[in-house]
């Protein structure tokens, strides 16, 4: 059963899928922020979307009142928090890109739906733990990005991404093999990721973008070793 505290954003994320969410999905959503990555931060980053907390320019002239305030990409005053983490037309072909870009690597479909790219609703196949675990990881650095340049009229952009996805990836990689090394993990998988790790080349980003300071100052999450 749901209870009462977290009904009103259920009923929020309802309204945004147009469906009613089954208490088994909603319990897989909230469970998602501690199952997303093994860094504090990305849970997090999940736990705000979830929850959605940050303050969109909606919430900002509904506290404030005064002007309305716009969507700072695409300039529209229905600018709430689906709005800016989904159906912005910027943010979506964004998240058309993640997710194509994704499918072309692990050579496996990833719905561009609103359910899997940021509630983390979608099929996980068995045989293919590792596919999963790389995909939980490229949306939650996508969210990152979106995130990072909350603010910003360029919104979020792909090549940001995909040097965070090589980055995190590659420290991900890391701190599998340590805990193989160490015996905490009995299924080997360090070099299955790195098998994908391998194929993580991104020679095309088109808007690749030097200016933006948000992003590549902050260090990939190394020796975060909490349990995913
Ligand atoms: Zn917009």
């Amino acid at each position: 059963m749901v209870q009462r505290p977290l009904a009103g954003i259920k009923r929020k994320w309802e309204e945004a899928l147009g469906k009613e969410i089954p208490d088994e999905d909603w319990v897989r959503i909230l469970e998602y922020p501690q199952k997303i990555s093994r860094n504090t931060r990305l849970k997090y980053l999940q736990f705000n979307y979830v929850h959605q907390t940050y303050l969109t320019p909606s919430k900002i002239t509904a506290i404030y009142g005064g002007e309305v305030r716009k969507c700072p990409r695409c300039g529209s005053i229905e600018a709430d928090f689906v709005h800016m983490v989904w159906s912005c037309p910027h943010t979506g072909m964004y998240w058309e890109r993640v997710t194509s870009k994704l499918q072309q690597l692990l050579h496996r479909a990833v719905p561009c739906t609103l359910e899997a790219c940021i509630l983390g609703l979608f099929s996980r196949p068995k045989p293919k733990k590792v596919g999963n675990r790389f995909i939980d990881l490229a949306l939650a650095l996508a969210k990152r990005q979106i995130s990072l340049n909350w603010k910003a009229a360029h919104g979020p952009q792909i090549s940001k991404w995909e040097l965070d996805l090589m980055r995190w990836g590659k420290a991900e990689e890391q701190a599998l093999r340590r805990e193989e090394t160490r015996g905490i993990r009995k299924n080997p998988v360090a070099s299955l990721w790195a098998e994908v790790m391998h194929s993580v080349e991104f020679p095309d980003s088109e808007d690749s973008d030097d200016t933006d300071e948000d992003n590549g100052t902050e260090p990939p999450p190394i020796g975060d070793l909490d349990t995913p």
